[in-house]
């Protein structure tokens, strides 16, 4: 049982950004990071010195050291896919584990003591690797990640609707900066139901930039003829995803991107208006993407449009007008946006981390859950003289509320079969090269019989937690053997979280209290790029008083040239 003084810390782990809260005096508090900033970068770059840098510092680095800067990586969790970084290869566990680190160290720098156990939210379509391997990047982060929620789940918990006394049936849209999930939740007295969940774990915020800077990339080939130097790309990406957000606001914007640096060393200026209506038609295709899993969800939930109270929308980019158009169109009200929609999901997480660690303040809450892929093994068939093997046979259905346990008849299918291989995928097709293996053992000791006539039960019990256990019976002896799939593609055993931790502490970090210096630094550098002129001559000379005022180690000095620096930035930022 944890003691209600060492609170556990909620995390919503995002693709674009990470925040990390707790539950104080029954209210989720977000907390700071090192640079007083609520939301932080999930960004990781090496530094010239080889130290790692996490968050806005390094999200800074992407526009002037791309090679030596990771973004997004939580699409690639729970994939073998190498970062390479200034000549270090990291894994995607490996980065959120950066990020993990250092939101810990955040919150315990804001609150003065130190974590060991956190939720974290993950989106309701990641499988069992990708939870997996956030559970191992949780452990080299040093802390105990035993609960694992949906972000959906937590963003309904930060709304508070556990509290609802009346009977209702909802629709969680969280659309973040890579994923877009769908859930239909029913709350009874207090209690919390998945109905449904549906997503698109390839749709979020970034596809609506790379939307944007399509065309700028093919005009970009038409100046210089062959694909561009990252470093181009990076720039003028970084200038669509701002536009973009400007687009919210404002009903027209520039995109103006001085000097780029082209294919075969051309220079060129690249100025762009662009029109929200414009933009919304070439965001069409991503639009019809976003009513798809909602359509699917609300089939799984064997439920209508009308038939919902209430809409939540959560995620950054639900910020966006034609996002909020067509929740409000489809839904027939306008949806529920009272939050901040880049914080309900670590609010809700934390609220989560209050019930697990007995806190008083938050009632009891029991949520159930659904199962995010269908699981099932590979079983055989024979069809005259030919023997079909892979055929998937699922056994715990997409969409079931869980905890569950399901389970299903087999039979041999050779004569004197003595033995089975349960070979567990999970996945939506009818053959299993197409579904992901997630684990494979062999039963013995079925009785010589004729084919066919020997039975086996399987039975699938999948906890909250996606932990999933199988249990094989062989129905003429009784036999029973239990195995929980341990051989999840991605997880760590515990010698090897040792080694992952012991070289992530080998790595060099900065001191947390230089970050706002070096944060300063890397914003002001990447802004200088996209200068030219007069105003790229002043950040210049503004840039070398600082790093003087660095080499000075005076700290008055220091807080006043970094401050100036700022401010000159974000000024020239908005010019
Ligand atoms: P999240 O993963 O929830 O933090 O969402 C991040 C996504 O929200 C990113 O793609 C951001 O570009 C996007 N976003 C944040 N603010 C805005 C805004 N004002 N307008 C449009 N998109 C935004």
């Amino acid at each position: 049982m944890t003691n209600a003084s060492t609170p556990i810390l909620g995390i919503d782990l995002g693709t674009t950004y990470s925040l990390v809260a707790v539950l104080q005096n029954g209210a989720p508090t977000i907390l700071p990071n090192a640079l007083g900033a609520r939301l932080t970068p999930s960004a990781v770059s090496i530094d010239d010195d080889g130290a790692v840098l996490i968050g806005a510092a390094a999200l800074a680095r992407a526009i002037t050291h791309p090679e030596a800067t990771a973004l997004a990586f939580k699409r690639d969790m729970g994939t073998e896919r190498a970062y390479s970084l200034a000549g270090r290869t990291l894994t995607p566990r490996d980065l959120s584990a950066l990020v993990l680190r250092s939101l810990r160290e955040d919150a315990e720098a804001a609150l003065g003591h130190p974590f060991s156990e956190a939720v974290v939210t993950v989106p309701a379509y990641f499988g069992d690797a990708q939870r997996q391997t956030t559970r191992d990047a949780g452990a080299i982060a040093g802390l105990k990640v035993d609960r694992i929620i949906n972000e959906p789940t937590a963003a309904a918990l930060a709304y508070g609707l556990h509290r609802r006394e009346r009977e209702c049936k909802l629709a969680v849209l969280d659309l973040g900066g890579g994923t877009f999930d769908v859930t239909i939740l029913e709350i009874i007295e207090g209690c919390i139901e998945v109905l449904a969940s549906a997503g698109d774990a390839r749709l979020g915020g970034e596809d609506f930039v790379d939307s944007l800077l399509a065309p700028i990339l093919l005009e970009l080939q038409r100046e210089a003829g062959s694909e561009q130097p990252r470093r181009a790309i990076a720039r003028a990406r970084a200038a669509c995803e701002a536009a973009k957000c400007r687009l919210s606001a404002e009903s027209e914007v520039q995109i103006v991107v001085p000097g780029l640096e082209l294919a075969g060393g051309r220079r060129f200026d690249l100025v762009r208006t662009i029109e929200r209506e414009q933009a919304e038609r070439l965001w069409r295709p991503l639009l019809e993407r976003i009513s798809d899993p909602i359509f699917r969800a609300l089939r799984d939930a064997r439920l209508r449009f009308e038939q919902l109270d209430e809409v939540l929308l959560v995620g950054g980019a639900t910020r966006m007008p034609c996002v909020v158009e067509l929740a409000t169109r489809l839904f027939g009200r306008l949806p529920q946006r009272d939050l901040p929609p880049d914080e309900a999901v670590a609010m809700g997480a934390a609220v989560q981390a209050g019930l697990k660690a007995n806190d008083a303040s938050v009632e009891e809450l029991i949520a159930t859950d659904v199962a995010p892929f269908t699981l099932g093994i590979a079983s055989s068939n024979r069809l005259g003289s030919r023997l079909v093997t892979g055929i998937f046979s699922p056994i715990l259905e997409r969409g079931t509320v869980i905890p569950a346990s399901r389970v299903e008849r087999f039979t041999t299918v050779d004569e004197n079969q003595t033995q089975i291989v349960v070979a567990v995928y999970q996945g939506e097709h009818a053959s299993c090269d197409r579904n992901q293996l997630l684990g494979k053992y062999t039963v013995c000791g079925i009785p010589r019989s004729p084919p066919g006539e020997e039975a086996i039960d399987i039975r699938f019990s999948y906890d909250l937690n996606g932990i999933l256990e199988v249990e094989t019976t062989i129905v003429s002896t009784g036999h029973r053997a239990t195995t929980v799939i341990e051989e999840r593609p991605g997880k760590l055993r515990p010698e090897q979280v040792k080694d992952a931790l012991a070289a992530l502490q080998r790595l060099k970090f900065h001191p947390r209290d230089s970050l706002p210096n070096r944060t300063a630094l890397a914003r002001a550098e990447a802004r200088f790029v996209d200068l030219t002129g007069e105003e790229r001559r002043v950040l210049g000379e503004m840039i070398a008083s600082f790093r003087l005022a660095l080499e000075g180690q005076e700290p008055s000095s220091i807080a006043e040239a970094r401050e100036r620096l700022n401010a000159l930035t974000e000024a020239l930022r908005q010019a």
